[in-house]
């Protein structure tokens, strides 16, 4: 199924335990492209600076991200800056500038317009709106969003969260969504405004899956060695919706086994800074990891 994105492509400045980076590609759109690129092609929507350089295009495109929809725009990229601490487990937003986002009216292509899977990743809830206006007839819709917009434009917000499927958010987040310290309370109020399905992203926790009815959980992989978590959300829903859109099904079934493919995606950004874990993997490197998590949770109950 064809699968559209918008969301953030920007240059991060990140501090971690283990080093530093300026002005690296990121963003919460290039995340989930590269990481959905695995499984499916992807339609991004977002918009550039006159500053983008041209080899960030050039990797986007050897993924086969399709960047008709890619607009550039007079003035900056998106820029945000963050640090960690060795808990690693939420970033610390040191500094973020929306630059052209700021005044972004995305146009969606014509081909767009049929795509059957959208994902909102983590960006303005009006553009998220608004691009989701122009998709004629979206058969799955998932949503991404952070503190900055929780705080910042709640009602936008609460407005998409009535068209969404499935919202994929942090466990900071949802209790900040829901104003409830308790996960699985939290989780009942924020079904209660739309979305039918959804994924808490608890780091090094893992994820837990709520609809409504039952509750699943995966643990994340456990690495050696972890330098920098950014994007890992945005690469644990590239494998989810990736999973999905390729599988044609969103049943439980296949929701499960997502949330495992978006684990083992996001476990493999969190090795290395950037995008760069996610530039050159392999099927092989990516199945060995599933068979690898089935191990790891496999058990009998006699
Ligand atoms: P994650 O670590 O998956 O939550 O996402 C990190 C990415 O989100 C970084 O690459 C940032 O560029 C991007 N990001 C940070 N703040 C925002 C924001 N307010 N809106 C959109 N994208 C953002």
């Amino acid at each position: 199924m064809s699968l559209l994105v918008v969301g953030s492509v920007a240059f991060d400045s990140v501090k971690t335990p283990f080093g530093e980076v300026e002005n690296a590609l990121g963003g919460s759109a290039t995340f989930f492209s590269a990481s959905a690129s695995y499984f499916t092609k992807v339609s991004l929507v977002a918009v550039i600076g006159s500053d983008f350089p041209e080899e960030h295009l050039t990797f986007l495109k050897s993924k086969g991200v399709n960047l008709e929809g890619l607009q550039r725009a007079e003035g900056k990229t998106f820029r945000w800056k963050g640090e960690y601490g060795y808990a690693l487990n939420e970033a610390r937003t040191l500094d973020t500038q929306l630059n052209v986002f700021q005044s972004f009216k995305p146009e969606l292509p014509e081909s767009y317009r049929s795509a059957e899977v959208v994902f909102l990743a983590n960006i303005d809830p009006d553009l998220q709106y608004n691009v989701l206006e122009q998709v004629r007839r979206p058969k799955w819709v998932a949503c991404d969003t952070m503190n900055y917009w929780i705080e910042g434009k709640r009602s936008s917000l609460l407005k998409i969260l009535k068209k969404v499927d499935l919202l994929l958010i942090n466990d900071g987040e949802a209790r900040q969504l829901a104003g409830e310290a308790n996960l699985v309370n939290a989780a009942r109020n924020i079904l209660s405004l739309g979305p039918k399905i959804l994924i808490i992203k608890r780091g090094e926790y893992g994820a837990l899956m709520f609809n409504g009815k039952s509750i699943f959980a995966v643990p994340a992989f456990p690495l050696e060695k972890i330098f920098d978590p950014t994007g890992a959300g945005d690469t644990f829903a590239g494998g989810v919706m990736g999973y999905l859109s390729k599988a044609k099904s969103f049943d439980d079934h296949h929701l499960r086994r997502a949330i495992v493919y978006g684990s083992v995606m996001a476990s493999f950004n969190v090795e290395a800074f950037s995008l760069d874990r996610l530039r050159d993997l392999s099927q092989e490197e990516i199945s060995a990891r599933s068979r690898a998590f089935k191990e790891l949770t496999h058990f009998e109950v006699s």
